[in-house]
């Protein structure tokens, strides 16, 4: 797993909630969240943050969200935001 990919599945995570991707892409994550423990934690927790904002917000995510998610990749032994 590279850097790249984690930091390319993190950024998708928002349009892949939203289904504002191809089926192609979620692929692609889905088969980098199964490999990547740091990523499948972030994405279930990227899951449960989204509804929270949804509700609240109701528009697009927060860039503190991102750097929440950082904070939690970086407990959780990734590479992301390096
Ligand atoms: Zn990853």
């Amino acid at each position: 797993m590279s850097k790249h990919n984690c930091q390319d599945a993190v950024a998708q995570v928002y349009f892949y909630l939203d289904d504002e991707i191809g089926w192609f892409k979620k692929a692609r994550i889905k088969r980098h969240l199964k490999k990547c423990p740091p990523c499948e934690g972030a994405f279930g927790f990227e899951s449960h943050l989204k509804a929270m904002v949804r509700e609240r917000l109701r528009e697009e995510p927060q860039p503190e969200v991102m750097d929440r998610l950082r904070a939690y990749l970086k407990d959780n032994g990734s590479d992301f935001g390096r």
